[in-house]
């Protein structure tokens, strides 16, 4: 006759053997990618177009008929599908998105700022650093995630960033980080080049700059996904930055086009991806944003800037898609999030741990990972 202890030995030892089918342990990424979209609000991406700005007061809009063809639908899941289809068709059904303050999910930014660059620094160092008050050009006084990635076995020399924007050379710290970074401005010469990118860069120097510091994301998109192709990094930060400037402006027409556009391009991103030996079904793609923005026009709260005056900046949102992140789609009653978890989350999908290098980081979003955390293979 089997003891009872060892029955209970077998049964345990089966219900590991059963788990362990059902979960197998997912391989971490060998690639991963942060997009970041600048000041893209957590309420276009919940909830579409919001036909109350589509007035010439609130969104410069002169004519909301065309408008409210191309984006008004009926609900809020039809409306976001319109705006961002890649998010809500590819992300949502293979991947997980965090954010919906209206469903019991909500992502904010720690550093009380509400402004740009104390937000990629948050985002990708996983710290609110006091010193970065603003958007002024001081050296980030932190590694960041790519930092950190590009000194990992299998990541060496295999980290780039790209953005529309010069204080990035600031938050990455180019001069000393030790892979290229692409501000946006000018050719971009690191690495390889190809044909496609001699066009690129002769068009980067020709067309005018419309805003102070800031390239068209079409510029730095297309540049960055022609590297990609011939200089295969594996780890990667792309920012686009076109949402945040049309929104100063209050143009929601333009800040709509803007945020659609980003949809497309990662789409394209991904499509890219999945059609790479390299790249396919082995990289996680995170997508977030650097600061939420106020709402409609009413004292204090506008919603074309951001900042810490402006209640609601501090809201902000994430997707993720890769893989080892269980399908669960759009996210409802989870644990808050923070941005200061965005960074450790991104070396976590590689299996790397973050806090080795920042012990005060945030600690990964377990959620969106492999159950158990993923292993380098
Ligand atoms: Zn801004």
């Amino acid at each position: 006759m089997p003891t009872l202890r060892t029955l209970l030995v077998v049964a345990l030892a089966l219900a590991a053997t059963a788990a362990s089918a059902q979960a197998p342990a997912a391989p971490a990424a060998e690639n991963v990618i942060l997009v970041m979209i600048d000041g893209l609000r957590w309420q276009e991406v919940f909830t579409g177009a919001d036909e109350r700005y589509l007035s010439k007061a609130i969104g410069k809009v002169e004519k909301p008929e065309p408008l409210l063809e191309r984006w008004h639908r009926g609900t809020p899941e039809e409306r976001r599908e319109a705006l961002m289809p890649f998010l809500w068709s590819v992300v949502v059904r293979e991947g997980q998105l965090y954010g919906n303050r209206y469903k019991g999910s909500t992502v904010d930014i720690t550093n009380g700022r509400g402004v740009s660059y104390p937000g990629y620094a948050e985002a990708l160092c996983g710290v609110a650093e006091p010193v970065i008050k603003d958007n002024r050009h001081i050296v980030n006084p932190n590694p960041t995630v790519l930092e950190f990635l590009n000194q990992q076995e299998g990541f060496r020399g295999k980290a780039a960033a790209f953005g529309s924007w010069q204080t990035f050379r600031f938050i990455f710290r180019a001069e000393t980080c030790g892979f290229p970074v692409d501000d946006g401005n000018g050719a971009f010469t690191a690495g390889a080049g190809s044909p496609e990118l001699a066009v690129l860069n002769r068009v980067r120097t020709e067309v005018p700059y419309r805003w102070s510091g800031v390239a068209f994301d079409a510029l730095t998109v297309n540049t960055a996904m022609e590297w990609m192709k011939v200089n295969r990094p594996r780890a990667v930060f792309l920012g686009m930055g076109e949402t945040d400037e049309w929104a100063h402006e209050y143009d929601y027409t333009r800040y709509l086009e803007a945020a659609h556009l980003a949809d497309a391009y990662l789409r394209r991103l991904w499509e890219f991806l999945q059609s790479d030996a390299q790249y396919a079904g082995r990289t996680t793609l995170m997508i977030t944003c650097d600061h939420g923005r106020g709402d409609l026009f009413q004292k204090d709260r506008a919603w074309g800037d951001h900042g810490s005056g402006n209640p609601g900046s501090e809201h902000i949102w994430l997707a993720v898609v890769g893989p080892g992140t269980r399908p669960l789609g759009e996210r409802t009653n989870t644990q808050p999030i923070t941005q200061s978890q965005f960074a450790s989350t991104l070396a976590a999908a590689a299996g790397l741990d973050f806090s080795t290098l920042q012990p005060r980081a945030g600690g990964p979003i377990r959620d969106c990972l492999p159950t158990p955390p993923a292993a380098r293979p």
